[in-house]
């Protein structure tokens, strides 16, 4: 897609450290990392969100999420990753081409978990639980 820095980086036409790469999917380091060997895996095709890919490439993408987390944290001598997706704008999502982060963490790093996403989250009583899930269900 035109002006999509993402698709730029599929095409050739921004340099990037690639890590792996197939027919579908693309993986890199992300130029202002978290930490050392901070890796996003994208689908080579444009879409914005997890919820616009195709079942199969959604598949793809998770496969190499994966396949890569043990490579990443080797590299790095990191104790364990987060792996992460920000879905859309308003979950802090900048780049409009899904991508799925892989973070390598170490107990000592100061960093949080996704737990850590939100301050005040909801009192949620068992009537409620109940009807979210059996809205997801029904949806
Ligand atoms: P998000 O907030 O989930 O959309 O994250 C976008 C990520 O893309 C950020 O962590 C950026 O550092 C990263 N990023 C942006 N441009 C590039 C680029 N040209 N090469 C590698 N990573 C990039
Ligand atoms: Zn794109």
């Amino acid at each position: 897609m035109a002006d999509c820095i993402f698709c730029s980086i599929v095409d050739g036409d921004i340099p990037n450290h690639t890590v792996y790469e197939d027919d579908d999917v693309l993986a890199f380091l992300d130029v202002n990392p978290l930490a050392r060997g901070h890796t996003l895996v994208i689908p080579k095709e444009h879409h914005e969100r997890v919820n616009d890919l195709p079942a199969d490439l959604a598949a793809d993408v998770f496969a190499t999420v994966h396949d890569l987390t043990d490579d990443v944290e080797a590299a790095v001598n990191a104790e364990a990753t987060t792996i992460a997706v920000n879905n859309g704008p308003a979950a802090g999502q900048e780049v409009p081409h899904v991508h799925a982060h892989i973070v390598p963490r170490s107990e000592a790093d100061g960093g949080k978990p996704v737990h850590a996403l939100i301050d005040n989250p909801p009192e949620v009583d068992d009537d409620e639980f109940a009807d979210v899930a059996a809205a997801i269900r029904d949806d």
